[in-house]
């Protein structure tokens, strides 16, 4: 075999030497076209103006964080308004009934609606995970809870959740730049919708105090997300305030914020320079106390990161902001290897750390979303190795009933007849089972007929466990 090392000399034939060097590299396989590097292939500026009521706005309007926020859909008639004449009426009216049957409150920056492809609307991921339509409704599988992973239980102060030994959730708002189908905080987040009525988590001095005394008083906290809502409808001196009363802990050395805002309106990263600086003097001031201050957010699909996002985590990315990104895996939105490994590059791409993708949580009104617990497994096999390992998310399941995030194939047993799979988490609720249940429209039609039957429930849910428990003996 040629050697592919060639020493290289200097002097006046040093071009020459190195032309050598170039033709002597032996390539053990051949380049990939660039062309089928598809991460790299971002949609610069989306086409907004194809939208009729966005037609006669300009960029520097549409590249403005108050006005995304201020033409934000958030009522049908509003929606219907805006896309009438790009999708069929019967979209229309799906989309109608869609949003009068949504446990969640619908809120759509214009972003995100110039994303969307209006030609195929039914099958376009952006649309599935915003925009509600009856027709793909689902019923709940029989064991959902609205609020599935109990974080009010384990709640010692309204909107602060202690489950974990060393981390706490503090929810200082229940306002979010957009509002997702398949949040697991629908029972707090957003307005009272027609289906459920919302606990109330609105920023309350008085509340957030008593987060903060709570926190002092725990010397095993150490790790504190702040999340909602979201973090991005913080003003940028609640920012300050919640960063620095948290860093001043001796207890505390890491802090997360969490925002679905670069994935939704990245225009607010490049615009609002308040929220940007706050942000930023916090992040300082923790590296100067020695502690950790990053930002968690949420992309799902490739093609919510656009040639905006790219500048806007390249402004944090200079400013030495790390970004961290949660996915959640749902049908039709994610939930082939394909989509998740192009993600998952697309990410890495503008500086964004994959770090978890979550088995979509039981969540009221969104069966259509879940997945398996089997797809997960086979999804995560396939994006292992496809980039660097610090660059490759865990897959989760968020244990219902507050068993906290466990590995989706360390299941003790997995049912996939009945679809139920039984975790345990040992360092968390000791001595306790947690089960996971797949969506009912993936079982066979015996096993729905079981489900259909409440005497049935705990003979499946027993068996699970006995089977369970016999594996850990
Ligand atoms: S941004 Fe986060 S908290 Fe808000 S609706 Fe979406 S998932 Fe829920």
């Amino acid at each position: 075999m040629t050697s592919s090392v060639v020493e290289l000399k200097k002097g006046p034939s040093h071009e020459a030497s190195r032309a050598e060097a170039r033709e002597a590299i032996h390539h053990l396989k051949p380049p990939v076209d660039a062309a089928h590097l598809l991460h790299k292939n971002l949609v610069e500026f989306p086409d907004y103006r194809r939208i009729p009521s966005y037609k006669d706005v300009p960029e520097e309007q549409f590249l403005d964080h108050h006005w995304q926020s201020k033409k934000s859909i958030t009522r049908p008639d509003k929606l219907i308004e805006a896309i009438q004449s790009l999708v069929p009426e019967a979209f229309l009216k799906d989309a109608v009934a869609g949003f009068a049957n949504s446990p969640m409150s619908v809120r759509v920056s214009p972003y995100l609606m110039s994303l969307i492809d209006w030609e195929h609307p039914y099958e376009d991921p952006l649309r599935t995970q915003f925009i509600p339509v009856a027709s793909r409704l689902l019923p709940d599988h029989p064991k959902l809870d609205l609020d599935s992973l109990h974080e009010q239980e384990d709640a010692p102060v309204p909107g602060l959740t202690h489950r974990y030994v060393d981390k706490a959730l503090f929810l200082p708002l229940d306002t979010c730049p957009v509002y997702c189908r398949f949040c697991t905080r629908s029972y707090a987040v957003g307005i009272d919708t027609e289906q459920v009525e919302k606990v109330n988590l609105k920023v309350d001095a008085e509340r957030w105090e008593m987060a903060f005394r709570y926190i002092a008083e725990r010397p095993e906290l150490e790790d504190i997300v702040v999340s909602g809502g979201d973090a991005y409808n913080l003003r940028a001196e609640q920012i300050t305030l919640i960063g620095e009363r948290l860093l001043k802990l001796d207890n505390i050395r890491r802090i997360r914020f969490a925002t679905k805002g670069p994935a939704v309106m990245p225009q607010k990263i490049l615009t609002d320079d308040p929220w940007v600086d706050a942000v930023t003097r916090i992040v300082e001031l923790g590296r100067r106390l020695h502690k950790e201050v990053v930002i968690h957010t949420h992309f799902n699909h490739p093609n919510e990161i656009t040639g905006i996002t790219q500048k806007a985590m390249l402004r944090l990315f200079e400013r030495g902001i790390t970004v961290r990104n949660q996915s959640v895996l749902q049908r039709r939105v994610n939930d082939t290897a394909e989509t998740m490994k192009l993600l998952v590059k697309r990410l890495g791409h503008v500086h964004v750390h994959p770090y978890y993708v979550y088995v979509h949580d039981l969540v009221k009104g969104v069966e259509d979303l879940r997945t398996t617990v089997q797809t997960a497994i086979d999804i995560e096999k396939s994006v292992r190795g496809s980039t660097a390992g610090f660059n490759t998310p865990t897959f989760v399941v968020d244990a219902p009933g507050g068993g906290g995030k466990r590995d989706a194939h360390s299941f003790e047993r997995y049912d996939r007849e009945t679809g139920i799979s039984v975790y345990t988490a040992p360092s968390v609720k000791p001595g306790q089972y947690f089960l996971y249940f797949d969506p009912l429209h993936q079982l066979s039609t015996a096993v729905q007929r079981r489900w259909a039957d409440p005497a049935e429930h705990d003979l499946m849910t027993s068996a699970a466990i006995a089977k369970a428990k016999e594996r850990l003996r």
